[in-house]
């Protein structure tokens, strides 16, 4: 399962008891991805969840706080497989929901959509987080790096909305709250988004899913070793690397003072590192240095003595 499903699924989980909280959490969900309707002379709102679990949720909340019985949902799959069902909400109830919820209000004739998405229904921080739980099922998306792969992805969450100024009051309030969110537009809508694993951890803990914190640093501890594994590897390739380079050098070294003919010009302890490292250059200078037994130092001070020779008979 993807991380946001879990995180989703560990908030679903959770009852929610207090009539402002089911309200709270209603009009989140709503407010995510509701689109208006009229139908005749009556108002009417879709709006879709993902996965049974959520959707039963909706509905008895629907019917616990208003009386409300569900009588169409539509379901259509995802490519992930996961059920998205569609709720309408109509009829003389439905204008009284959007109403109470103060997702639309209501001057004489006109009705217009309510961007103070927080008025009337969150006072108290029991209903912050109820909206937040709602509205984070409803639009939010988590993606977090895969302990497995290699890929370099980061940390990210975001909440997408239609309008900037519930995007801002979104922002806003999940900074009192102590979570850290900034703002960026993408086509038509506006993202509050997160990228710092730390912020992340708090704003799930503010939606009440402890166990999905837990899971998180988890998989950043993990990420943390497997990172740190893989710097050791490059290190170690690093010397390896270096080391193929010097014996490439030394080597060229060796074969200019032959073709010089000043090969013989060396002291013989120098004419034997020579030859042995000519004879076993796929020895690394510790292996080397032991067939020939002697130190690796000495093996190296030997080895430069004869790239300078041959270097300053190049000069
Ligand atoms: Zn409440």
């Amino acid at each position: 399962m993807n991380f946001s499903n879990t995180v989703k699924e560990e908030i679903i989980g959770k009852p929610i008891k207090d009539k402002c909280c089911k309200k709270a959490f209603l009009a989140g969900l709503m407010r995510g991805n509701g689109k208006l309707f009229s139908r005749g002379e009556y108002l009417g709102l879709d709006f879709y969840v993902y996965g049974e679990n959520t959707a039963i949720l909706a509905a008895n909340f629907l019917s616990s706080v208003y009386g409300y019985e569900i009588r169409e949902m539509s379901t259509t799959y995802r490519k992930d497989k996961k059920e998205k069902f569609v709720i309408s909400i109509f009829g003389d109830k439905a204008a009284e929901i959007l109403k109470d919820l103060n997702i639309l209000t209501v001057d004489g004739e006109d009705t217009a959509v309510n961007l103070n998405i927080f008025s009337g229904v969150c006072e108290k921080e029991c209903c912050f987080r109820a909206f937040f739980k709602g509205l984070f099922i409803s639009v939010g998306n988590i993606t977090v790096p895969d302990e497995e792969s290699s890929l370099n992805t980061g940390y990210h969450l975001e909440l997408v909305f239609s309008h900037y100024a519930p995007a801002l009051l979104a922002s806003e309030k999940l900074s009192e709250f102590g979570v850290t969110t900034k703002i960026t537009r993408r086509k038509d809508n506006f993202i509050v988004y997160i990228k710092s694993a730390e912020e992340i951890k708090n704003f799930i803990a503010f939606v009440g899913a402890p166990v999905s914190v837990l899971k998180l640093t988890e998989r950043m501890i993990n990420r943390e070793v497997s990172n740190n594994s893989n710097r050791q590897a490059n290190c170690d390739l690093g010397n390896v690397n270096r080391q193929i380079e010097a014996t490439e050098k030394h080597l060229a070294a060796i074969k200019k003072l032959k073709s010089s003919g000043e090969f013989d010009k060396l002291k013989p302890e120098l004419q034997k590192t020579a030859l042995n490292r000519e004879l076993y250059s796929d020895d690394t200078l510790s292996e080397l240095a032991e067939r020939m037994n002697i130190t690796k130092s000495c093996l190296n001070h030997r080895l430069r003595k004869i790239t300078e020779f041959a270097n300053k008979d190049q000069g």
